[in-house]
């Protein structure tokens, strides 16, 4: 039974890989019965986490189960265990499920069955609202596109995304990213371009056949200085400028410490520079 199991869920993920090309759209998981969805448990068993629960959360509407994964990027240098702290800050307004760090932890802030403050205004299969269907994964980078995602936080995610499929018989199509669903469409920017899903998929496809292999090498750990500097390319006020870049309207105030000639009542036109927090000593000296 556990290798015809295995052998449905494989060949589903196949056809996966092929859509991911636009060859084939026939990608849904949800047809698995239930003795396929026990023998898929038993090979993915919930990875490790830090528990840093979240006051930021709520009851998912009644009778709704998570059917969908969110993909975020942190737009932040910080380790996994200070953005759960973020999290855990009533002023803060947000969460994810899950956030996995650069070296391959996961901290989790909400439980599965409920429903986290990640996706903000949007919409995915015609449906709005998608915190209340979805799990939200928080990925650490700095999300400039040019930031690597390390081997061991690639290793984390495709466990984490693995073991979220089979436990709640997620479809590969419904593995998608903030930006892809953020509303207004260019609201988010996240997951950064030098971000892989499709190298998530397949590392779930060859963790079902047996053949996945982490690629997990000593890295040296990255350094990050305090900010990086942006140049906005649409006109913004300092509240849409900490949803865009920074993954959190609640953050704008930091944006006046680092940036002296602004005040909150500020609308900077598109072309201008400004400096966006790595970190969040500027968070911390607000909130002290
Ligand atoms: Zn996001």
């Amino acid at each position: 039974m556990l290798k015809k199991a295995s052998g449905i869920l494989l060949s589903v993920l196949l056809m996966v890989s092929c859509s991911q090309t636009g060859q084939n759209q026939n990608n849904d998981i949800s047809q698995l019965n239930q003795d396929s969805t026990i023998s898929s448990k038993s090979k993915f068993s919930k990875p490790n986490v830090i528990l840093m629960e979240s006051p930021n959360q709520n009851d998912r509407p009644s009778g709704v189960r998570p059917d969908t994964i969110i993909l975020h990027h942190t737009a932040s240098a910080a380790e996994a265990k200070n953005i759960g702290k973020f999290f855990q800050n009533p002023e803060s307004k947000v969460s994810a499920h899950y956030t996995v760090d650069r070296t391959g932890y996961v901290v989790q802030s909400v439980d599965d069955s409920k429903r986290s403050w990640h996706a903000g205004k949007s919409q995915f299969q015609g449906r709005e609202n998608v915190n209340d269907f979805s799990i939200g994964i928080e990925i650490c980078n700095i999300g400039d596109n040019k930031d690597p995602y390390p081997d061991a936080e690639y290793d984390s995610i495709i466990k984490l995304v693995g073991y979220l499929m089979t436990q709640y018989n997620i479809p590969a199509k419904n593995i998608t990213r903030h930006k892809d669903i953020a509303l207004p469409a260019g609201r988010k920017d996240d997951t950064s371009e030098s971000f892989s899903v499709q190298r998530v998929l397949n590392g779930v496809h060859e963790l079902l056949n047996g053949t996945y292999k982490p690629t997990i090498k000593t890295e040296k750990a990255l350094s990050y200085p305090d900010f990086r500097e942006v140049k906005l390319d649409e006109k913004l006020n300092l509240k849409e400028i900490a949803d865009s870049y920074l993954d959190a309207e609640t953050r704008w105030e930091e944006l006046l410490l680092l940036n002296p000639s602004l005040n909150e009542k500020s609308v900077l036109q598109s072309g201008t520079k400004i400096k966006l927090p790595l970190n969040f000593k500027y968070w911390e000296q607000l909130k002290k």
